[in-house]
């Protein structure tokens, strides 16, 4: 996967599968992958990861689907822009805490279902090209008109689907809780798939879009995880279940606490609030996330917990009641983030804050979007602008450099490139809506 969260692919055949692949690795030129290497050094190796090994469900032709890590070919170091290397070191960093030994994950992607109406013509672009929308409105999607959050068919016309496609994530050994229309009228969905460790739900996830966006294409429609894909419709979100667990019990569970969570459980919900604006560089990393985090579309924009409330960042749902199921969510990343990143940054700000002792102060429990202004003016919300969420994270990271998890380097070059590829690109460009506001002034 390349750093902004891209699966990318390349197929040996059958013959080449030898153990040597597995010991000595395989090599690809890290120069092409966004945000790897430079072009002067850019050989790299992969190792393919042999518990990750499929049979791929959507190739028509019989094909075997390994997830590789990525090495240097002259130190045989790990590479430490390695999204994948970055999730597991997040993961022995928790057990060197001695806090806990296992964490789990259980993310909610959403994803709209469009009418292409340019398949069968469009390059093999995958998503929108670029001369397509530079001068023009029409992006070639067209909405899918459903009635939403969750009248059954005929008005819900995507259910079939969404059930060959969890036919198919199971197919892929993803265990698949439920599916459901969801809130957006053009064809919102979402598929809940079972909590898992660190970097094997990040594999999931690399898997889920993978599966989806082909299902799609296949039936002539287009899947996009874009978080704000239209205007006055629900934007999709990717809310993060999570828990930590320590000899097998749930250290987040405590039936005297607050909602049953343990005093630890507070202390990493208020990790989770101190770095929010730091961590939306990189679980809302997209210019376009930030059209997602607005008032009225139950994406939260007030950095706050609450018990049952959808309209704050952290959320603790009443229904996980037993140890087993105590968990929090937290709901401002949105599916155009990277996984492995999202996830290991959300547990190094928990464990900051179980680590610091930083208490989230009480709970929220009202309405925050019926708050007065000045019962908001306590309330930080969360960046308005990606520019403001990579401000954040230059002042605030050194929570995502503990263990090595993060290194300096990753994170400038995340920083630099969001910058310069997306933030300035978006901005040097003029909006649609600008002609429409300015074109006669
Ligand atoms: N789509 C909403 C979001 O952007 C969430 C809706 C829901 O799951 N209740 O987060
Ligand atoms: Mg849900
Ligand atoms: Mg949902
Ligand atoms: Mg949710």
């Amino acid at each position: 996967m390349d750093l902004p969260g891209m699966w990318q692919h390349f197929s040996l055949m059958a013959s080449e599968l030898s153990e040597d692949l597995f010991e000595e690795g395989c090599g690809f030129d890290g120069s092409s992958i966004r945000g790897f290497q430079a072009i002067n050094e850019s050989d790299m190796l992969l190792f393919p990861d042999p518990t990750t090994a499929l049979i791929d469900p959507v190739c028509k032709v019989p094909t075997l689907s390994i997830t590789c890590n990525i090495k240097d070919p002259i130190t045989l170091e790990s590479y430490t822009r390695d999204v994948r290397y970055i999730a597991q070191k997040a993961e022995a960093y928790l057990q060197s805490t001695g806090i806990a030994d296992t964490s789990f994950w259980g993310p909610e992607a959403e994803f709209y279902l469009l009418n292409d109406i340019r398949y069968g013509q469009s390059p093999n672009s995958g998503f929108y090209h670029v001369d397509s929308v530079e001068g023009s409105w029409n992006s070639g999607r067209e909405e899918n008109p459903n009635l939403g959050y969750k009248p059954r068919s005929p008005s819900d016309t995507l259910q079939d689907l969404r059930s060959e496609i969890c036919l198919k994530l199971i197919e892929a050994g993803i265990d698949v809780e439920v599916h459901h229309h969801e809130v957006g009228t053009a064809g919102q969905g979402e598929i809940d798939i079972r909590y898992g460790p660190l970097t094997d739900i990040g594999d999931k996830i690399a898997l889920y879009k993978y599966i989806i966006k082909n299902m799609a294409r296949e039936n002539n429609l287009v899947a996009t995880f874009m978080p704000k894909p239209l205007f006055q419709d629900n934007g999709s979100g990717m809310h993060v279940h999570q828990s930590l667990w320590k000899d097998g019990k749930n250290i987040f569970y405590d039936p005297q606490g607050y909602s049953l969570l343990s005093e630890d459980a507070l202390y990493y919900i208020g990790g989770l609030l101190a770095h929010a604006r730091s961590l939306c560089a990189i679980i809302a990393p997209t210019t376009n996330s930030y059209k997602r985090l607005v008032p009225g579309y139950e994406a939260p924009v007030n950095i706050a917990y609450s018990q049952r409330n959808r309209s704050a960042c952290v959320r603790i749902p009443v229904y996980s009641k037993s140890e087993k199921a105590k968990r929090i969510e937290f709901r401002t990343p949105d599916p155009s983030c990277n996984p492995y990143l999202a996830f290991s940054a959300l547990l190094m700000a928990g464990l900051d804050g179980i680590q610091n002792r930083i208490h989230p102060g009480d709970p929220l429990d009202k309405d925050l979007y019926d708050l007065e202004p000045e019962e908001l003016a306590d309330i930080e919300s969360t960046p308005v602008s990606l520019g403001d969420a990579l401000d954040a994270l230059e002042e605030d990271h050194e929570y995502l450099l503990k263990g090595d998890v993060f290194t300096q380097d990753v994170l400038d070059v995340w920083i630099d490139y969001k910058r310069e590829n997306e933030v300035d690109a978006v901005n040097i460009r003029p909006h649609p809506y600008e002609f429409f506001l300015y074109h006669d002034i």
